[in-house]
């Protein structure tokens, strides 16, 4: 149970997913959540699939586009930023791109962000002309800098890029950040982001012409409703009946809802799948307009 086979005519499809991190919990309970399941070799670094020839391979985050790229695998989950590095340096070394991002996957969110140490007084991007930035994205940021016509000095730095300025490193880094701490605890702060980024799925620029290229299309359809069921909740409420023209333009995402008229036509019960978020402070408009009884379910499953 090695995932030694030849790369020509293979005819399972090969996903790569991180081993461990942030990635590799979600990216399996994404995938299971597409009606696959596996048996794990021992080594706990490939994993047979047994619902569908779709097998999965345990690697680091970095090596997935170089996978991909050469054909060792046929798909991967990775991060944006990884995968837009890579791409970056493909281009840099004249090697072009051999893979491609297919499909934004909702989890993994973060951003790719300049920070400076608190002590600055920031006003805008010209302030890091001449400054040493740390990075582990030197690729992106080099690109950034061009494109704002600043001329700085990029650190390459693998790790632990944020501790860079006190060490005396850096001025200043160039990191992804999701919600702040890390930044804050080393005394930084953000102060312009340079790329949005999300985990995705990744696959070879070219189309796979066996049967690789119709397990694959059978993932993105499947993935493609599990990513709708994720985004989506049914809403119900009660409401008098003559309410129904004040409630609706207050369900702008919702697919035609099914209305039911109750005691003796007087009250109106109403369900709505919703594909945006439900907030709370969207439910209290509802109650305001005159909705009660307001629950919202999470969907199981979705078949149009
Ligand atoms: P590996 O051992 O696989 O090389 P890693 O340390 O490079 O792991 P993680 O820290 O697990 O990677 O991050 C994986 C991905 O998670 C990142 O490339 C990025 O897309 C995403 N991510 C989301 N939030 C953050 C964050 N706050 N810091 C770093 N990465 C984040
Ligand atoms: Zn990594």
């Amino acid at each position: 149970m090695t995932p030694a086979t030849p790369v020509a005519g293979r005819d399972r499809l090969r996903i790569a997913i991180q081993k461990s991190g942030r990635l590799a919990e979600p990216a399996r309970a994404l995938l299971a959540s597409c009606g696959l399941s596996w048996r794990e070799s021992r080594d706990r670094l490939f994993c047979y699939g047994e619902s569908l020839p779709i097998d999965l391979l345990l690697v680091r985050d970095d090596d997935i586009p170089g996978l991909i790229a050469e054909g060792v695998c046929d798909l991967g989950i990775v991060g944006r930023n990884v995968l837009c590095e890579q791409d970056l340096s493909g281009k840099v070394n004249g090697s072009g791109a051999r893979f491609r991002e297919l499909q934004p996957l909702g989890f993994g969110g973060c951003r790719l962000a300049v920070a400076v140490p608190d002590s600055w007084t920031w006003r805008d991007a010209s302030q890091l002309a001449g400054k040493r930035i740390a990075t582990s994205y030197p690729q992106l940021l080099s690109k950034w800098l061009a494109e704002q016509g600043i001329e700085a000095q990029v650190v390459l730095l693998s790790g632990s890029v944020e501790i860079a300025p006190r060490l005396g490193q850096a001025d200043a880094i160039c990191d992804l950040v999701s919600s702040g701490a890390t930044l804050a605890a080393n005394q930084l702060k953000p102060v312009l982001t340079l790329f949005e980024s999300e985990a995705v799925l990744a696959g070879p620029a070219a189309e796979l012409e066996d049967v690789r290229g119709e397990l694959m299309e059978l993932l993105l359809r499947r993935l493609d409703g599990a990513l709708r069921i994720r985004r989506s909740k049914l809403l119900m409420f009660q409401a008098p009946r003559e309410l129904l023209p004040t409630l609706l333009p207050l369900l702008p995402d919702a697919e035609a809802p099914t209305v039911m008229l109750i005691d003796g036509e007087e009250r109106l019960a109403l369900q709505a799948l919703c594909h945006g978020a439900l907030t709370w402070q969207r439910l209290e408009e509802l109650k305001r307009a005159g909705a009660r009884g307001l629950m919202v379910l999470p969907v199981e499953g979705l078949l149009a």
